[in-house]
């Protein structure tokens, strides 16, 4: 079983890179965010529960978190392997990771840090810009719209959220950013943590990433070729 997990700053391009991953291994990718996202549709009592932080902009309890990963790494699409993309964000989930799949067996077989300087996370964050109609995302830096201040798709107005003003996107950083140290710190000592530089493109990020993995055997050279 392959579980490689997808670790790095809000921002970092976690969610670029883990359908090129997921693709390369040929697992499916487990996003905490989406899971919850879709139980707080279905509402189902779990979704509910959540609601509230990520409403909050917090994060899910842990032991809420673990049961819902758990839950979706038991059903049948997961047995080979999987990208887990948003989980583990602390230590304590790290931990019942490790335990659930010790349970099995398994471990994690890499987790692979797509390294972005705080910095340059704040400038990437606070530069974010959303349509009223129907949150289509935009950055002032990185995708700006055609016409300033106008959706592209929709031509709705485009605004930014209180939670994505520079304080606030700093405050919520800290507190990230520090759980995101002690997951790493995790990973770095169990010795699975691959790094790659966050900085270059998204083809050069996905590279480097494939390079890493081929280097830990995880997947093999020429596999790699018949990708690019
Ligand atoms: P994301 O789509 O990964 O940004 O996640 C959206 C929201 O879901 C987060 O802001 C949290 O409220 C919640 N969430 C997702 N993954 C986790 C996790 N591993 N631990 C706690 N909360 C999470």
């Amino acid at each position: 079983m392959k579980v490689v997990i997808l670790l790095g700053a809000p921002g970092a391009g976690k969610g670029t890179q883990a359908p090129l991953l997921a693709n390369r291994l040929g697992v499916p990718i487990v996003a905490t965010g989406d899971l919850f996202r879709s139980a707080v549709r279905d509402g189902t009592p779990l979704g509910l529960e959540a609601r509230r932080y990520m409403d909050a902009g917090q994060l899910v309890p842990d032991d809420i978190t673990v049961r819902l990963l758990l839950d979706r790494l038991g059903r049948a699409d997961a047995h080979g392997g999987v990208v887990l993309d948003g989980f583990p964000r602390t230590a304590v989930q790290a931990a019942a990771l490790d335990e659930a799949l010790a349970e099995r067996g398994e471990r994690v077989s890499a987790a692979v840090l797509i390294d972005v300087p705080e910095d340059e996370v704040m400038r990437r964050m606070s530069g974010r810009w959303i349509c009223r109609a129907a949150g289509h995302p935009y950055h002032a830096v990185f995708s700006p719209p055609h016409t300033p201040g106008v959706c592209d798709i929709d031509g709705s107005e485009l605004y930014q959220r209180a939670d994505d003003e520079p304080d606030t996107v700093r405050a919520r950083m800290a507190q990230q950013l520090g759980a995101l140290a002690d997951v790493i710190a995790h990973y770095r000592t169990a010795g699975v943590l691959l790094s790659v530089d966050g900085l270059q493109g998204i083809d050069d990020v996905a590279a480097a990433i494939d390079a890493a993995l081929v280097e830990a055997g995880l997947a093999d050279a020429v596999e790699s070729e018949d990708v690019r």
